[in-house]
């Protein structure tokens, strides 16, 4: 029975009944037309989403940890610098994989709850005059802190550093459910997956790749074989793959970018800002708050709540699972225990998010944090009254 309450983790994120029924179709032949007819709209479909007019899009069988390793063993060489802030457990992830690809990291701390520290990174930028940094990573949505960083502010220091390197942004938190501008931004390589705005199964990592990363696939010698651009890109180009492609997902994707487009990519960003300000307020009536420390970092895919001294955020979803069947997010890494977060991405509606936070007001209550049932919940209840999406479509 907890099964059919709607997951609260930020990804996997819910899958919707009309997407678990894109994907339950029988086997093709994968070097067939009809797969060639599925699969070639997918490219334009993906690139309208990260609002790219000529980025080269893959889908790799496989998640988002791999578009990391597909984004660097493709355009670097082992001893490359690459600059990057280490701000929550996904920067630090990818930081980490660099490494272990023999890259050299220029790492700039942050602290975590705050955004990519943009000044840094340009004094970094800027003190590099032989141009050694050949590309800079940046975390669009930290999901460990719910922290949204800002990329075009990135792209700026690049700009006034004059800087070349290639500017590679993780966008597995953000893509499909907040705005992102590949080219406005001038991002050579965006990675997300299929698990969270895309609201299907974990399976597919899709990347945007702009023809100055292309180029760079030329002279890159870290070692590459199952995420290799240059076989994808041929196979693809022909209408296939260089191996047997996740049929049922990509056809989940088509069906995806379909829901996506048919509420407009304007109306989802629009509805994942208002439930996330739903969250925000309740976490306010709370008395508790946000990892991310100023507004202008909030995320509209998560909220990390950093709970009250003594208490541990890990306790709260343990209990949440195990009492209401119902599952959130836990503190990861240096916010391990000091927070718990609530996904709020995907397929989901005010309704939804209003259980979502009753059953945390349960799950905190009954642990013992000063928090008044109820309060959360009347806080989003008035916001989402005011601004639910028949009001929006009707100012409209
Ligand atoms: C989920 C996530 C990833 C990738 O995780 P996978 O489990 O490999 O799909 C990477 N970065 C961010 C910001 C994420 O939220």
């Amino acid at each position: 029975m907890s099964s059919q309450n709607p997951v609260f983790i930020p990804g996997p994120s819910n899958i919707p009944e009309r997407l678990r029924r894109a994907i339950d179709v029988p086997t093709i032949d994968h070097r067939s037309d009809s797969f060639a007819e599925l699969f070639r709209p997918l490219f334009a479909g993906v690139r309208k989403v990260m609002k790219s007019s000529d980025a080269e899009v893959i889908f790799f069988p496989a998640t988002g940890t791999a578009g990391w390793e597909a984004a660097i063993t493709n355009t670097l060489s082992p001893g490359d610098r690459v600059l990057a802030a280490r701000h929550g457990m996904f920067s630090q992830r990818w930081i980490a994989l660099c490494r272990r690809h023999g890259l050299d990291v220029q790492t700039i701390e942050a602290p975590w709850g705050a955004g990519c520290p943009v000044d840094a990174m340009g004094e970094a930028l800027t003190r590099d005059v032989g141009h050694r940094i050949k590309a800079v990573l940046v975390t669009h949505n930290e999901t460990a802190t719910g922290v949204r960083s800002d990329v075009a502010e990135v792209r700026h220091a690049l700009d006034a550093a004059r800087h070349p390197a290639l500017l590679f942004v993780d966008g597995v938190s953000s893509i499909a459910s907040m705005d992102f501008r590949m080219n406005e931004w001038g991002v050579d390589l965006a990675v997300t997956g299929s698990q969270k705005g895309f609201m299907l199964p974990a399976g597919l990592a899709i990347l945007g790749v702009s023809q100055k990363a292309v180029a760079a696939m030329d002279t890159a010698t870290c070692p590459r074989c199952y995420l290799d651009l240059r076989d994808m890109l041929m196979a693809n180009a022909k209408g296939g793959y260089p191996y047997t492609p996740p049929v049922n997902l990509l056809y989940g994707l088509g069906t995806s970018l379909e829901m996506l487009d048919e509420e407009g990519l304007e109306n989802v960003f629009a509805r994942h800002q208002r439930i996330a300000e739903g969250v925000r307020r309740a976490v306010a009536a709370w008395g508790l708050e946000l990892c991310a420390r100023s507004p202008d970092l909030y995320s509209d895919t998560v909220s990390a709540i950093v709970v009250p001294d003594g208490f541990d955020g890990t306790k709260i979803v343990t209990h949440a699972a195990e009492k209401y069947g119902t599952a959130f997010g836990v503190g990861l890494g240096e916010v391990a225990g000091k927070v718990f977060r609530i996904g709020h991405l995907g397929s989901l509606t005010d309704v939804m998010a209003l259980a979502g936070l009753a059953c945390a007001e349960m799950a905190m209550a009954d642990l013992g944090l000063p928090v008044r049932l109820g309060s959360g919940v009347a806080a989003a209840q008035e916001h989402f009254s005011r601004t639910g999406p028949k009001a929006l479509s009707q100012a409209a």
